[in-house]
Order: C-alpha cells, then structure tokens, then sequence
C-alpha cells in the first residue's frame, strides 16, 4: 500500500507543549455547566493534538484551545471514513483525586484500531500522556458525585487526496466533556429491539474495532428500535442471523438459575473492557463465566423457563444496565419481571466503587493522575 509508518518508536518520547486558553470559562459559567451536564453536549476548555505525517513520523504534540479543525473539503476521512475513536473516562475521588480506569486497554483497542483501519498507529504511551495532559488541565471540570469526565480521543486521516488510499496524514486528538450520573435514582432497565433487518458485523470486517463507520451503519438500526418504543438494539450475527451479538453502543451478559453468566464471545463484536472487567470480577467471587454463542431463541425460551434471571448491557458510558424487556417482529418478552436483578446491581457496584477509588485496586486498573 505504499504507506510505511516507521517513525512510530521515536515518538514515545513526545514532549506536549502546553498552550493554556487565554479565555477559559468563568468558574461560575463552568458550575452552572457542571451542575446536569447530561451526555456529551458540553466540552472543557482544551483538547489534546498530536500529528502524523509520513515525512516526519508523530509530531507535534499539544495541549491547546479547544478550537475547530480547518479541513480542505478533500481531506480523506470526509470522503472515505477512515476514522477511528475510543471513549473512557476519569473520575473524581472523595479525596479529590482522579483515577482514570484501565487508559492502557483503550490505548491497545485504539492501536487495534488504527490497524485494522491501515492508519499509522499511534503508540500507547502517547495516547495515554496525551489522556493525562488534558485531565490534568481540564480537571476542574471533572463533576464530584456519581458524574465523570468522558474523554474521546480519536484520529482522522488527513491527507487531501480523492484516491482511495492509507492517508499518508493522520490528526490524533482527544477532547473531554463532563457527563452526570447516567441514571438519575439508579439504573433502570432498558427494553432493546432486536434487529432482524440490520446486521452490525460479519467475519474479516471491522466489527471487533471502534471506527466511525460501525457507528454511521447502526444508526438506522437504532431508529427502527426507537419507531418501536424501545431504548437501543439488539445486533444478531450477519451468517445465521439467530446469534446475539452486542447492543449498538454496549456489551451483552446472561445471569441464569444455575449461578453462571453467558456473555458473547469476541471475534466480530467490540472487545469492551467493561465487558473484560466483569468477566474478571465475576471469576474471582467464584462466577462461571462462560463466553458462548447463545441465540436469540434459546434466549426468549430461557426467559420463559426461567432458567435466565437477569440480561444486562454493559460498557464506559452506563457501565451496567439491566435489559427489562426484550422486542422483535415475533414479540416481546420480559426478563426478571421488567426489573433490575441483584447479579447485574452487584457486579455494577463493584465496578464504580473500583472507579472512584471506594474499593481496592487489586487489578491494578486505576491510573491516578
Ligand atoms: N460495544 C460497542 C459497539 C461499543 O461502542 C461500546 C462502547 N465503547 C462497547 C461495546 C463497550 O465497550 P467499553 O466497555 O470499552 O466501553
């Protein structure tokens, strides 16, 4: 393909040079922000860059303004998508402290991604100093309580070039934006639609990476889901179309009568590491933890047997959330009543009391910053 991405190694020695906002937001502007920041709609005062250019390898490395990118309407990633992103977060502790959980693991899916995506691939000491940097100076607008500060690093090529092609250009960026407790009063349980017309991922495509694309190609999927009253959808298996896959945005898990949960196995779903960290929590409290295919027929007969007790969807955003309700062409069915279970409440207590430093790190999973 012509494209060599040899200057990566000498990158890890990347110095950010920090460019602080001449205008940052007032402290009673930002509180007022911080007191229902919702999802995603407010963002700090600075982001994180570092480029790439074939001639000069990773460069440039920033911690600026936030401010707007100047695309030429070539630019590649207008045209052909080649983009990738990753979403984690940082969390105030109650001794006024950040932990960030587990920036490593972003840092090899985001690697993971780049490759899959024929992008230069950045080198994870890099994206995780460039995490730290904006953190560090964005970290009054980390929310106390049950809030966080997501962060959303992500690369787009930048070459301008109409041919279909590796860009030989690459901007690395993070932003960050303060989000309240997903759930106001508890996490409350979520109907999912499951989606017979749509597939999300087959075998040699980019399901198992986190590109823009993915994201673009569920979304009318996930109107479909909302055109029939539920919260998000269900993916099936692009070969049979009868294996449960994962949710839109989310990892899937299945809590049964005998003690044992069922969760997906990789391969075309996204490796979450939300996912990683219960199977982990759930095996060291005595948990068989079995990755397994597991249809969406078994899964309406198990829930009718009630041989299945609880189903939850998990990942960065909600970390847990239980699935009350299940929706297709050929019906709909109920899981443990409708209601949030004890196993799906459990292990989301020990994952966000891990996150904001209530619990022992046994792991090694907190980075403090
Ligand atoms: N699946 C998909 C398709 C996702 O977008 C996400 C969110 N990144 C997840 C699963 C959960 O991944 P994680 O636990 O790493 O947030």
């Amino acid at each position: 393909m012509g494209v060599s991405f040899d200057k990566i190694d000498g990158a890890m020695l990347l110095e950010f040079e920090k460019q602080p906002a001449t205008n940052p937001t007032p402290e009673k502007e930002r509180a007022a922000k911080l007191v229902d920041p919702g999802f995603g709609r407010i963002f700090t005062d600075h982001m994180a860059v570092v480029r790439y250019s074939q001639a000069k390898g990773w460069h440039g490395a920033r911690v600026e303004s936030r401010a707007n990118f100047a695309l030429d309407p070539a630019t590649a990633v207008l045209h052909y998508a080649q983009e990738i992103f990753e979403g984690l977060k940082a969390y105030k502790r109650d001794d006024g402290g950040v932990n960030l959980f587990r920036p490593d693991a972003n840092a090899r899916r985001f690697r993971n991604s780049a490759e899959r995506m024929a992008m230069a691939p950045l080198p994870e000491p890099v994206f995780i100093e460039a995490v730290e940097q904006l953190v560090r100076i964005d970290r009054d607008w980390i929310p106390g309580g049950e809030g966080s500060l997501y962060l959303r690093p992500f690369m787009i090529a930048n070459e301008v070039f109409l041919g279909v092609k590796p860009s030989s250009e690459y901007i690395f960026a993070v932003i960050a934006s303060p989000v309240g407790s997903y759930f106001k009063g508890g996490p409350a349980p979520v109907s999912i639609w499951v989606s017979e017309n749509y597939t999300r991922a087959a075998i040699g495509g980019t399901g198992a990476v986190k590109c823009g694309g993915n994201y673009a190609a569920s979304l009318r999927a996930q109107a479909e889901a909302i055109d029939h009253g539920c919260d998000q959808v269900v993916f099936l298996d692009a070969v049979e179309r009868r294996y449960i896959e994962e949710l839109g945005g989310m990892n899937v898990f299945f809590a049964f009568d005998d003690g044992s949960l069922l969760t997906p196995p990789l391969g075309t779903i996204l490796p979450g590491i939300t996912r990683d960290s219960i199977i982990a929590l759930a095996k060291e409290s005595g948990t068989r933890v079995r990755e397994e295919l597991y249809t969406i027929d078994q899964w309406r007969a198990d829930a009718a047997s009630g041989k299945l007790k609880e189903a939850f969807a998990c990942g960065t955003a909600a970390v847990i959330s239980p699935i009350g309700k299940v929706c297709s062409a050929s019906g709909d069915f109920l899981i443990n009543g409708g209601a949030a279970g004890p196993v799906a409440m459990g292990l989301r207590k020990k994952l966000v009391d891990i996150q904001y430093g209530r619990a022992a790190d046994t792991h090694k999973w907190i980075r403090k910053v």
